[in-house]
């Protein structure tokens, strides 16, 4: 008897015919305990979704943030490096050598400076040649700065052997030709 009192009813989506008793109530309509399932799922998925696209939102935020980071470190070593390059620039411009002005240098009044030369011009003339030069004429051109040999005749060069030598300024009074106290 129990059985003809049963009351069936059919599932609000798949249309199954169930036991009202097994029926699920959800927001008012009656599912099959299958669709209840199915729903769940369907919920869950959704929420599941929300959840990965709300994670890949994040993601993608942290992500600008990274690339905002790495532009602005970007931009901070470019401007460190061109600040370096203007700073080294300018430390080389510091060390750098004033330009050599095309002055003639007298070395006529410094024969101290001309016998440092002469002696560096011999010393050249030696390691090429493989002996010293027979006379200081032999210096220029090439051994000694140009405009150099017009010191020469101030100094006495005496070639000792093929490796000593002297070197002496004459002084002044003996090249004078016109000296007062000459030939005394
Ligand atoms: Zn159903």
């Amino acid at each position: 008897m129990k059985q003809e009192n049963a009351k069936y009813i059919d599932c609000h989506i798949c249309g199954t015919s169930i036991l009202e008793q097994c029926a699920i109530e959800e927001d008012g309509q009656f599912l099959c305990g299958e669709c209840v399932i199915n729903e769940t799922k369907k919920e869950v998925n959704v929420v599941e979704e929300a959840k990965k696209k709300k994670r890949e939102e994040e993601y993608e935020i942290e992500r600008q943030k990274l690339i905002l980071k790495k532009k602005k470190q970007g931009v901070i070593v470019l401007v460190v490096s061109v600040i370096v390059l203007i700073l080294s620039q300018f430390v080389m411009k510091l060390n750098q050598p004033e330009p050599v002005h095309s002055v003639t240098v007298d070395y006529t009044k410094d024969l101290y400076a001309a016998k440092s030369l002469i002696t560096i011009g011999i010393y050249k003339y030696m390691s090429e040649n493989e002996q010293l030069p027979i006379a200081l004429d032999k210096l220029a051109p090439g051994y000694v700065p140009i405009g150099l040999d017009e010191t020469f005749h101030s100094f006495k060069y005496i070639k000792l052997n093929d490796e000593l030598y002297e070197l002496e300024i004459i002084p002044p009074s003996s090249v004078s030709q016109t000296g007062e106290n000459d030939e005394e």
